[in-house]
């Protein structure tokens, strides 16, 4: 209930005007945004990378309305590849299709997706696209296939929440293609998602055993202690080496997790926010943790 109304929050353009300009909840957010500048990500990168952490660097955005917007986060995302490598960071990138104009037009978006995996690949990096509600998900595989086509730097994001996903991994593994497993994070209607979390527990479970024995290299995306334990046991059973994966975290969710699993020798990468247009990301992360929230529906009904 919470959940979702957070979510449909995050649709909000009243709300989002409130939460954006009002200093408190500006504090809370950077607890998950690096900042809004690209400089504030490199150095927060720089941090993770002295303790033994991987990151995948993202500037923020979602649904761009316009032509000049995408191309805007086209280059910002070319200088972000330019800036890693100058900063010898481990770092790689991801991004949002709606953020480089999926909403506008598909072939346009295609372009600019090509060619920011042509620069990722000049760097001998790697551009991994989010995975956004599922009104997006048939056009996202099939971006990332025909992009995949012609170059191998560019993978994408499952979401265990979706009846469809196994189907989803077999087609894409079928192209080879590196795939992060998640939960899922937008508001789903019953007839595409499972709405019980323990269905969508199992069914992670389920596709990360399949991710782990492809013989390719994923990321388990979660702070779920549970679901870590079982990619752990299901690695040892199956005699998968700790080099052959790599959990992936939130930036400021459960650091005292990414701590220890770098401790025991798994690769582990975060996940780094950057930018002006953090209100939905933030959003989100509210709605995973509703504790966290009673106090901003208090001051937002106070204002
Ligand atoms: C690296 C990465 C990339 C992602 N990319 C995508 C994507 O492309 N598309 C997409 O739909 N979703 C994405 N997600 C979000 C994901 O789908 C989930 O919504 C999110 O990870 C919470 O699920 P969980 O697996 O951590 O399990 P949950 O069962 O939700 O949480 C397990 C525990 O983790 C902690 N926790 C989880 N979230 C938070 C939070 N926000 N604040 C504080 N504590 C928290 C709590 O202790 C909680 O009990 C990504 C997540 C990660 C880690």
């Amino acid at each position: 209930m919470i959940r979702s109304t957070l979510l449909k929050l995050s649709e909000n353009r009243g709300f989002a005007g409130w939460v954006t300009s009002n200093g408190t909840t500006r504090r809370m957010a950077r607890r998950f945004v690096a900042g809004e500048t690209l400089d504030e990500a490199i150095a927060a990168a720089r941090v993770c990378n002295d303790g033994g952490m991987l990151v995948s660097l993202d500037y923020l955005g979602e649904n761009v309305a316009t032509i000049t917007d995408a191309q805007h986060s086209r280059d910002a995302y070319l200088e972000v590849f330019e800036r890693i490598a100058q900063e010898k960071l481990h770092a790689n990138v991801s991004c949002k299709l709606t953020q480089l104009g999926l909403d506008i037009n598909n072939e346009f978006c295609e372009g600019l997706v090509l060619s920011i995996v042509e620069r990722a690949l000049g760097f001998d990096n790697f551009l991994r696209v989010d995975m956004e509600g599922s009104i997006y998900t048939q056009r996202t595989i099939d971006l990332v296939k025909r992009v995949r086509s012609r170059n191998p730097a560019v993978g994408t994001v499952i979401q265990s929440y979706l009846y469809r996903s196994e189907t989803d991994i077999s087609d894409l593994l079928a192209y080879g293609c590196r795939i992060r497993l998640c939960k899922g994070a937008y508001k789903e209607s019953e007839e595409v998602a499972f709405p019980q979390k323990a269905d969508v527990d199992a069914n992670y479970i389920r596709l990360m055993q399949m991710l782990l024995s492809s013989g390719f290299y994923h990321g388990i995306a979660t702070h779920d202690p549970r679901m870590i334990a079982a990619t752990i046991r299901h690695a040892a059973a199956k005699q998968i080496s700790k080099d052959d994966f790599e959990f992936q975290m939130l930036y400021g969710v459960r650091t005292d997790l990414q701590r220890r699993l770098v401790r025991d020798g798994y690769r582990v990468r975060i996940y780094i926010p950057f930018g002006n247009d953090w209100f939905p990301y933030f959003m989100r992360r509210l709605a995973e943790r509703p504790a966290n929230v009673a106090f901003l529906v208090r001051n937002f009904f106070r204002k």
